[in-house]
């Protein structure tokens, strides 16, 4: 298959403003390519080489990449830096570079995607001593046959920044579409992909096999799948209608979620967004370890005070993300983990068995871990009033929980879906929005006087699932540091992209726009009915979208969120009505 294929596809889908419009790209080169190719030109679109959990990274060092660029257009590696330094992205380096450079390679090979990904792989696999100059050659040897469009996008893919902008349910359509001609299918595909967190394979398994052996796919150990994942409630009330009345009540512990796949051949931790953790956390590796049988677990896992054993702000756990030095911070930040589910015992899925039955699994797999210190049940209790609920909640918070997280004794484990099967509940709801909102950053404003040369305010949108789309929601300017301004300025950086993003819906001009990548902790005074932001529009109003009053940052990035984890729109709804509940106006009244 001719690479220039995929090349003239990612420039279509670079320059259209139209969400529509990306799904149909994609159909057409799903149409065009070859079927034992499928997997490859997925991961290829997703910016990857393999699933996310195989964590296999092209290890290029930026100096690198320029030189790769000097030697195959000819220029000199200080005309490379002065182009760099002009377009400020490597990708659009080489595109410029190569495009004056002279006569190609006496007897080029064909640049097909074929070469591309295996010389890519090569470039992945390589390592130890050397091994930079090693890639240096690889990628060159790819740079001297192709085009200047090609070597452009050949190097925004070694640089990790394809950045095409696609939700993987974009890509999902699109399989739907091409392969079976029904998006409605699309619903199987993801039910595969939520279950292995592998596009690739199960887009290769539907343009070979057919729908069919999509449904087969079934979780394994050591492919992650994708989280469960909660509603919000704002009363225990609330949450007990939802629960038919009686619920499973855990503490909401404030670490990371850890999702753990012990087998034979060792153990392996990912996190919420299923990237490969285990370095981490040697001595949780350790401690689930003594696991008697092979099993896949979720839980949180949490900072300690190493002396009274106390639960620590997440903020703690910070400092367990690291490379180096991990010997010394696992001594200092000893953690625990609190288990608060199992989905694979013994060769089988335990997805379809009930909250409560896998609850009663999971106590007889923490208890032959033999290690309460270390391996916990999270605390759990059944409600059925209010009260109780109200009850275990204080005690959670006295813990040093966020609140507490409510779960359907006759709820399956749904991998990737959010629904009201579980629901959690912040601290107690008050007129002003007590509780935090993730909200995507999308654009910004030039900053003026002591914010000159960096961002004065963010525009920050919630997700709508259902047209997938970024819809803007509050503009914030408060609550940030200097070095937040900074460090959000640097960090954004490679987030700009020319116009406004496809997937993003907002009344707002501004200066700079970004691809929506990039989550924040936001909180604010209340949510109001509004012309200009679109988020949940015509939800409560017609022709008004919500947006939030007095934002403020909370200081935390939630860089375990992708974009699509952010607040729902839908969530903005509840949360608008619940607060017009607790002041006591009726909807009409509007504000
Ligand atoms: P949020 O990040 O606010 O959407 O809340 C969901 C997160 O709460 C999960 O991803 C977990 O990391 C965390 N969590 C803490 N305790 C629990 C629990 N008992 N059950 C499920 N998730 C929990």
């Amino acid at each position: 298959m001719d690479f220039s294929l995929l090349v003239e596809t990612f420039q279509q889908m670079g320059q259209t403003s139209s969400r529509i419009a990306l799904t149909d790209y994609l159909v057409a080169l799903f149409a065009k390519t070859p079927h034992d190719l499928i997997d490859k030109v997925t991961y290829l679109i997703q910016g990857k080489l393999y699933p996310d959990y195989e964590g296999i990274e092209l290890g290029l060092a930026d100096k690198m990449v320029m030189r790769a660029i000097a030697s195959s257009s000819g220029k000199s590696l200080t005309e490379v830096e002065r182009l760099y330094q002009k377009t400020g992205d490597l990708g659009d380096t080489a595109g410029e570079a190569m495009r004056s450079k002279g006569q190609s390679s006496l007897y080029p090979e064909p640049m097909t995607v074929e070469r591309v990904y295996s010389t890519f792989d090569k470039v992945a696999r390589t390592s130890g001593a050397g091994s930079q100059e090693q890639k240096l050659k690889l990628v060159s040897s790819l740079l001297n046959d192709a085009t200047s469009e090609e070597s452009r996008y050949i190097i925004k893919f070694v640089m990790g920044q394809l950045r095409l902008g696609i939700a993987d349910y974009t890509v999902l359509d699109a399989l739907a579409l091409a392969f079976t001609g029904d998006k409605s299918n699309r619903k199987v595909l993801e039910n595969a992909y939520n279950v292995s967190s592998d596009l690739g394979t199960a887009a290769r398994l539907l343009a070979a096999n057919g729908l069919e052996s999509v449904r087969s796919m079934q979780v394994t150990l050591f492919k992650p799948l994708r989280p469960m994942l909660a509603e919000r409630v704002i009363t225990a009330e609330e949450a007990l209608e939802r629960m038919e009345g009686r619920a499973g009540v855990e503490f909401k512990l404030d670490g990371e979620r850890v999702q753990i796949h012990k087998g034979r051949q060792g153990v392996e931790l990912f996190s919420r967004r299923l990237e490969r953790i285990t370095g981490h956390y040697p001595d949780l590796v350790d401690s689930v370890r003594m696991i008697k049988s092979d099993v896949i677990l979720e839980g949180e896992v949490v900072a300690v005070n190493a002396q009274t054993g106390e639960y620590l702000p997440f903020q703690e756990l910070m400092h367990r993300r690291r490379k180096h030095g991990v010997e010394e911070a696992m001594e200092n930040y000893p953690v625990v983990i609190n288990l608060f589910d199992i989905l694979y015992l013994d060769g089988q899925s335990k997805m379809h068995l009930t909250y409560l039955e896998r609850r009663k699994l999971l106590k007889k797999v923490v208890d032959s871990a033999k290690n309460k210190e270390k391996v916990r049940l999270i605390e759990q209790t059944i409600a059925e009033k209010p009260e109780e609920i109200e009850r275990f909640m204080t005690v959670a918070i006295e813990e040093g929980c966020e609140g507490v997280m409510i779960k359907q004794l006759s709820s399956v484990y749904r991998a990737g879906a959010r629904e009201y099967a579980w629901v959690k509940l912040k601290r107690e709801y008050r007129s002003d929005l007590a509780d935090t909102i993730d909200l995507v950053i999308i654009g910004a404003l030039h900053g003026r006087g002591r914010r000159t040369g960096k961002y004065g305010a963010l525009l920050l949108a919630a997700y709508d699932p259902k047209s997938d789309m970024f819809q803007s929601a509050t503009k914030v300017g408060t609550g940030f540091t200097d070095e937040h301004l900074e460090q959000f300025y640097n960090n954004l950086e490679k987030h700009v992209i020319p116009h406004r993003h496809a997937r993003v819906e907002t009344g707002m001009e501004m200066d700079v726009w970004f691809e929506p990548a990039v989550v924040i902790e936001v909180i604010a005074s209340e949510i109001t009915l509004s012309p200009s932001h679109p988020a949940a529009k015509n939800s409560v109003r017609e022709g008004f979208g919500l947006a939030l009053r007095f934002p403020k940052f909370t200081g935390k990035v939630r860089d375990d969120k992708n974009a699509e984890d952010a607040t729902a729109s839908e969530e903005l709804v509840s949360m608008y009505r619940k607060q017009l509940k607790v002041a006591g106006k009726s909807e009409d009244a509007g504000n």
